[in-house]
């Protein structure tokens, strides 16, 4: 059997349909595992079991591990409070190790012991927790989504400006979809050994070369101001941005600037067969809602 946490989740769903669609594996092998299973309600009707996971609640976690070969422990979203995000995997891990799991799996980040990412060290210390269980895994250490570019790239292309602090730092961003599909495929090998993959796109680009990409995608004037991390926490503070969320914004520009997502790699072809989708198609297929 392999269970999913946060199988609710976008990622979630899409490792269940690979899964599915495999062909590979029962539905009923399948555990998808949610705080809220109404919400997975269109899997149970396919014949996949449903069980209720929330690492805030102890008393949900033995019965959510119990009897499982394979737990893929997707992180949460906990994003603005380090620290909080380390505990509720902790507590993840230490139910799945107490419930004797074959293996585990989880989605960390690229270089968790140097990035520059305010919540790296969420990710870096269940990455050690689950080494200290002894207990097989894999470790997914995710590049940023393509999909992430929704965040920044409406406002930049309505205003024809995008504030950066990331200078000529690169990132080969990657679909979410390719990740999905990749850990579907690691999921179900026959794996033995632990093992850690970096998952990104197929070229890593600066922001200059994105911001050209997306203009030519949207037929869009789109011009890069290069700011310091400063000017740029500056700036989302009076765009009105959250205080808890700006310095793990500026961050990310931090740690694309130092070089900490700059890594290319061939993990997803590797496990998927399939070259990862690239930057450009990304950016044609969406460009209409981009703008
Ligand atoms: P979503 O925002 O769609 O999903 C959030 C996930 O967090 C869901 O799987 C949800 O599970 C889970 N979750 C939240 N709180 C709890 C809790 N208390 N106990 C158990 N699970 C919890 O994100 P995605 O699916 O797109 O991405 C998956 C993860 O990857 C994110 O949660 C985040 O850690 C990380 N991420 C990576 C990015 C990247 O660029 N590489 C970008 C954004 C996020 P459910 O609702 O089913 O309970």
């Amino acid at each position: 059997t392999i269970l999913i946490t946060g199988a609710a989740g976008q990622l979630g769903r899409i490792v269940l349909d690979q899964l599915l669609a495999s062909g590979q594996i029962a539905p009923s092998s399948i555990i998808a595992a949610s705080r809220d299973t109404a919400k997975l309600a269109d899997y149970g009707a396919r014949g996949v079991a449903l069980r209720r996971v929330d690492f805030d609640d102890p008393s949900s976690l033995p019965a959510a591990f119990a009897g499982v070969d394979k737990a893929l422990i997707i992180s949460t979203d906990a994003l603005g409070e380090p620290g909080k995000r380390l505990n509720q995997h902790k507590a993840a891990v230490e139910a799945a190790a107490k419930a004797g799991v074959g293996r585990i799996l989880y989605t960390s980040l690229p270089q968790p012991d140097d990035s520059r990412v305010t919540f790296a060290g969420d990710h870096l210390g269940t990455e050690n927790a689950i080494k200290a269980t002894g207990i097989p895994c894999t470790i997914f250490r995710n590049g940023w989504y393509l999909e992430n570019l929704f965040m920044a790239l409406p406002h930049a292309l309505k205003t024809g400006q995008w504030y950066s602090a990331s200078g000529k730092g690169v990132i080969a961003h990657v679909a979410r979809a390719d990740i999905g599909a990749a850990i579907a495929a690691s999921l179900l090998s026959q794996d033995k050994d632990s093992k850690i993959y970096t998952f990104t796109g197929p070229v890593a680009h600066t922001v200059d070369e994105i911001a050209a990409a997306a203009a030519k995608a949207t037929d869009l004037p789109l011009h890069v101001v290069h700011v310091s991390d400063e000017q740029l926490a500056e700036g989302l503070k009076s765009a009105g941005l959250p205080d808890f969320l700006i310095p793990t914004i500026v961050s990310f520009d931090t740690n694309t600037r130092d070089g900490k997502i700059a890594m290319v790699t061939g993990d997803i072809e590797a496990l998927t067969g399939r070259k990862p989708q690239t930057l450009e198609t990304f950016l044609e297929q969406n460009a209409k809602a981009l703008t």
